[in-house]
């Protein structure tokens, strides 16, 4: 693989983006919204330095990365890439117009991947002509630091799409397991249930929301609260993968907190818009 397409330039696009050019390959990385590019470049430069002042990476290397990426604002600059990784908004529609709109501007050898949280991956890789090519590739924030990838094969996805994966995650650092595609895959069916529990905790004031993550970081070893951690995962995202996990399971168990739903109303997302559980 030489080349990237990335769509989405959030915490996620852009996180991906950082570590592929790390890895030498180079980057076009797509966002429907002009500033959130910018931004997502602009995050991208800054990670590099402190990745320099670090002494992770030499200043050379970082320049050099952060050169491999190319923004657009234009889906049909993917023409020449090798695989394109969705990483848009937690929205099935969106994702399926997103895939849809590939399908017409990719080559037909290109791999496509999504790192949706939650969403069939059979489910939107039927909107793809050749849905053989298409995998679930689901990496964790923040991108640089955590090591994991869930590879998750859609019925459709072929043994060659597999292959690719793994040796993707791997060149870019990540290690992958295989996981059988289903609401929420692996981690996030255990971890977002968690963190909508901890949500239910603070709405019936059982503690403050220092309190509660305090619990967890002492009393379960979790190096962040699970408020702080959603924080950092965004409301509308946790939200979502909520919604999911309620609608496809059909039980009650599922529900997402009314307090989640409410903040997400009021556009209290964590981290990415200032306010959260905590301000930033
Ligand atoms: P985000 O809100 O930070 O970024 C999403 C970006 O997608 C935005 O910049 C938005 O403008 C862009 N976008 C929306 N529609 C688009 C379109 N049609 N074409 C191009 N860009 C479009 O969200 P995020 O946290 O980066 O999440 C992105 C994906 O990654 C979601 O599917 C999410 O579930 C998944 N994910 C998130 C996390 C996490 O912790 N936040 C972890 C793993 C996977």
């Amino acid at each position: 693989m030489q080349t990237i397409g990335i769509v989405g330039a959030g915490q996620m696009g852009s996180g991906i983006a950082l570590v592929s050019a790390i890895a030498g390959l180079e980057i076009v990385i797509n966002d429907v919204n002009e500033s959130a590019l910018q931004r997502g470049i602009k995050g991208t430069a800054s990670n590099l330095e402190r990745m320099v002042s670090k002494g992770k990476i030499s200043a050379d290397k970082a320049e050099a990365a952060l050169r491999r990426i190319k923004g657009s604002v234009a889906a049909c600059d993917f023409g020449q890439c090798d695989l394109v990784i969705e990483a848009a908004t937690e929205n099935i529609r969106v994702k399926e117009e997103i895939l849809r709109h590939l399908d017409s501007v990719v080559s037909p050898s290109t791999m496509i991947a999504t790192n949706t949280s939650s969403v069939s991956v059979t489910r939107l890789g039927a909107a793809l002509g050749n849905p053989g090519r298409f995998i679930g590739m689901h990496f964790f924030n923040p991108v640089p630091v955590m090591s994991l990838v869930e590879l998750i094969r859609g019925v459709q996805t072929s043994d060659a799409t597999f292959d690719a994966a793994v040796r993707f995650a791997r060149r870019v650092g990540k290690t992958p397991i295989a996981v059988k595609n289903a609401p929420g895959f692996v981690v996030n069916r255990i971890l977002v249930p968690m963190i909508n529990e901890a949500i239910f905790v603070l709405q019936e004031g059982l503690a403050s929301a220092e309190e509660i993550d305090v619990g967890m970081n002492l009393g379960a070893n979790h190096p962040l609260g699970p408020l702080a951690l959603a924080d950092l995962i965004g409301l509308d995202t946790l939200l979502a993968i909520m919604e999911v996990l309620h609608r496809e399971f059909g039980d009650s168990k599922y529900r997402p907190a009314p307090m989640l739903r409410e903040m997400v109303e009021a556009k209290y997302l964590g981290r990415k818009s200032g306010q959260g559980f905590f301000a930033y």
